[in-house]
């Protein structure tokens, strides 16, 4: 594979490419993330150096298909340089606030059985640099990205070093200067990683998918709660909340008749204990050949009713992109499928 300029910061850019003073890796650097695609358009660089610099490739990645939902959410495919497929999402809120959803992973390994990623397997970890490219075609399409979440395709804390060099990137103030309040990496629970990102000591938010406070259940819905014992989970949490000082959101995929159920709310209650949470409700979304039921509006909001009155902290996920397969849990492209975007079918 290439090496990808858009995983590099400036002084490692100045390095890749031999070039003198280093200020001109800050002058490559700033392009690159004004959007910036041939270095023959970096007009603050010397004639002789665009021309040297001209064959190089900065964007490794293209964008293969883009869908537009009726709610602002549009997701688009990548097409990598292996020929590995993901996907991206910019969600847009009420305040016209826009977020991306950036992949961490071409498919994942968790295999959360509800999940359609999942049904990828995983392909590989993604670097850094296809991480940030996600955000800069992304950036490029719709304007100005003011969010990150590390919500997309794969388990982030699988591949925590890709992404934490992809944060470092994305939050350089000569770059897009993205604030690390305004990045939330999330997980399925693994654990030593959630401390190993807790001792990094970067602020940036963490957001675990609970999706069940019941050992049993979660064990059937998540196999790697199989591995996790919730105990653990709840230590490294409490760990990272110890040294991070910061809430952390509690992902709940709410599926009809599995966890929707007042003694659900209950054990939830017991497992937020101590810990200074925000329990994201997040009604499923239908997958196709996924044996699980998206719950109904009452259902909904009956156990939203249920946690506020166990005292706990909660917000609803609206049911955002769903119409392009975007909505959290629908992403997959499948290689070499009828899915697949080169095989033509929409
Ligand atoms: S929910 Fe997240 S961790 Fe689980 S299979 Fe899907 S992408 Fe992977």
């Amino acid at each position: 594979m290439k090496p990808l300029l858009t995983g590099m910061l400036p002084k490692e850019l100045s390095q890749y490419l031999n070039i003198k003073p280093s200020f001109r890796g800050n002058q490559i650097f700033e392009w690159i993330h004004r959007g910036i695609t041939s270095f023959t358009d970096m007009t603050n660089l010397p004639l002789e150096l665009r021309e040297t610099l001209k064959e190089k490739t900065i964007l490794t990645s293209e964008v293969s298909k883009e869908e537009l939902s009726d709610d602002g959410t549009a997701k688009i495919t990548l097409k990598l340089q292996d020929n590995s497929y993901i996907e991206s999402v910019l969600l847009v809120d009420e305040n016209e606030r826009k977020t991306a959803c950036l992949s961490s992973q071409a498919g994942c390994a968790m295999g959360c059985t509800f999940c359609k990623t999942a049904t990828m397997g995983l392909i590989r970890n993604l670097d850094a640099g296809e991480i940030v490219e996600q955000f800069l075609h992304l950036q490029s399409r719709y304007g100005n990205i003011s969010n990150i979440v590390f919500m997309g395709m794969g388990e982030p804390m699988a591949n925590l070093t890709e992404v934490m060099k992809s944060i470092e990137i994305l939050h350089h103030p000569k770059g897009q200067n993205i604030g690390h309040r305004r990045i939330t990496v999330s997980t399925s629970g693994i654990t030593e990683k959630i401390k190993e990102l807790a001792d990094t000591g970067i602020p940036v938010r963490l957001a675990v998918s609970l999706i069940s406070a019941d050992e049993k259940i979660r064990a059937e819905l998540m196999p790697v709660a199989g591995k996790e014992t919730l105990k653990n989970l709840k230590a490294s949490l409490v760990y990272f909340q110890e040294k991070a000082k910061k809430r952390i959101t509690m992902e709940y995929v709410l599926m009809a008749g599995i966890n929707d159920k007042r003694e659900d709310a209950i054990k939830l209650r017991h497992f937020t204990h101590n810990l200074k949470t925000i329990v994201n409700i997040i009604p499923w979304n239908p997958v196709d050949d996924l044996p699980y039921r998206e719950p109904d509006d009452k259902t909904v909001e009956s156990f939203i009713t249920m946690l506020e009155e166990l005292s706990i902290t909660v917000t609803k996920r609206y049911r955002k992109g769903r119409s392009v397969n975007g909505a959290c849990g629908q992403l997959a492209v499948l290689q070499n499928s009828p899915d697949s975007p080169d095989s033509g079918r929409a």
